[in-house]
């Protein structure tokens, strides 16, 4: 395995060694970002391995344009199809085709790569980001569902394999950037910003006639649906404190969050001597997404620069719970701990999917999760009527990966169940 430029300590020439990169969920909004980075440093960067899960036509482009040694699809099918075409093309005859779970824990744990960048949606993202943490590599983390699910395995897991998880999501890449390796025990607070999404200055009362497409029209990122969604009911601000929480080995009650409406500051740190550091910058997740691939380094984006003196001022504000239930729920479930995170965000999703199908409206989210985790709250103390004596161990803890999915599971069949009862 070549050392990546990144890690190396030896005083090689650094343009000599090349980064070999997995990016897992290419096709994906921080996925074609993390390409557009890498195209623009061939002499850095190699990319080693891509996944997509339906989107072949885009995938097949990546393919002839970066050559990767591996690729990974999500069924058998695809990978056969594509094996064949790509061999009768004479184009990539290098490249082997994997396919499904299996197929996205092996090119993530793959001997030859230096670096993943977890770029999945969701909760589909655990097992292959755990792959790489197991497998010690550096790791780009976007996908913070993961995270959420199973939080402290993960840390423990870098730990004990020296794999580095770097934060990708812009908030918690500017408390990486702002902290700089200062102890936890100098944060007095991380301040997580949020832009409030489409719905920041909506009427209450109008609320119930909100539609997919106003739910989808963030005022400052352009982003995948489902965070887009997330951002519109702030329930992505929940799973990012959280997030936080692992991230920064800080506690839920040293996290706050305050709405930043131009998305120009992406968070701060106050620490205990009352000094306040915080990152800023146009919202462009490429200078996150460069700053994970190139650390410890910067590198030398071409990319439009924000204009302190075009801005005409930054506004900050406390955020109104009553807009945003779903902020409340993931509050309560991150100082529940357990397995409250993996069960809410495992039922968001679930809630989310039918939202963006058209199935439930805007406002039914916040009502069907907080069913959820209101029969999640009876279950822990046996109020419920139905429940007996036996609590399952993975409402009370994550400890592994099973735990995780089957918290997820949990969720989501309960807010199955919550919806049926809507119709
Ligand atoms: P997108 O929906 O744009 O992309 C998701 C990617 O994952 C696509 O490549 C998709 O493939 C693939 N994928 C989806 N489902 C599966 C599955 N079940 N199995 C395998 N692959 C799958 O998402 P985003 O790029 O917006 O977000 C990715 C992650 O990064 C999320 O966790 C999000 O919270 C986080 N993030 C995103 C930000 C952003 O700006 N977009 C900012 C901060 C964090 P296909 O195209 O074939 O469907
Ligand atoms: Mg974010």
């Amino acid at each position: 395995m070549k050392v990546s430029a990144s890690l190396s300590n030896s005083s090689e020439n650094p343009a000599s060694v090349l980064t070999k990169v997995t990016v897992l969920g290419a096709t994906g909004s921080i996925g074609l970002n993390t390409l557009d980075i890498i195209r623009q440093f061939p002499q850095k960067f190699q990319i080693e391995a891509l996944s997509c899960r339906n989107s072949i036509e885009q995938l097949c482009e990546q393919i002839r344009e970066f050559k990767p040694r591996l690729v990974c699809v999500n069924t058998s099918d695809q990978a056969r199809e594509l094996r064949e075409s790509f061999r009768s093309g004479h184009s990539c005859p290098e490249t082997e085709f994997v396919w499904g779970m299996e197929g996205l824990k092996q090119i993530s744990r793959d001997p030859e790569v230096d670096l993943v960048m977890a770029a999945i949606v969701g909760a589909a993202g655990l097992e292959p980001t755990f792959s790489a943490v197991e497998a010690g590599k550096i790791v780009a983390v976007a996908n913070k569902e993961p995270l959420v699910m199973a939080g402290e395995l993960f840390v423990q897991t870098a730990k004990k394999t020296g794999a580095k998880l770097l934060p990708t999501d812009s908030e918690h890449n500017a408390i990486f950037q702002a902290l700089h390796n200062e102890s936890p025990e100098r944060i007095a607070r991380l301040i997580l910003t949020a832009s409030g999404g489409p719905f920041r200055d909506l009427p209450l009362d109008e609320f119930e006639q909100i539609t997919l497409d106003e739910a989808l029209n963030h005022p400052n990122w352009e982003m995948g649906r489902k965070i887009t969604i997330d951002s519109a009911t702030m329930m992505n601000k929940g799973l990012e404190i959280i997030e936080a929480h692992w991230l920064f080995n800080t506690p839920v009650e040293k996290i706050d969050v305050l709405m930043q409406r131009e998305s120009i500051i992406h968070s701060m740190v106050e620490f205990i001597d009352g000094s306040f550091l915080a990152q800023m910058g146009l919202p462009d997740m490429r200078v996150p997404i460069a700053y994970c691939l190139g650390w410890p380094e910067r590198l030398p984006l071409k990319i439009p620069r924000l204009d302190p003196v075009a801005l005409n001022a930054l506004h900050f504000e406390a955020i109104d719970e009553q807009r945003f239930p779903c902020l409340s729920l993931s509050l309560k479930a991150a100082k529940q701990g357990g397995g409250a995170p993996a069960v809410l965000n495992g039922a968001n999703e679930k809630v989310v999917a039918a939202f963006l199908n058209e199935e439930i409206r805007f406002v039914d989210i916040s009502k069907i999760l907080a069913s959820v985790m209101h029969v999640f709250d009876e279950t822990l103390q046996q109020t419920k009527p139905d429940c007996f004596d036996i609590i399952p161990d993975f409402l009370l803890n994550i400890l592994s990966l099973e735990d995780a999915v089957e918290a997820d599971q949990w969720g989501r069949e309960q807010a199955g169940e919550v919806m049926e009862k809507l119709h």
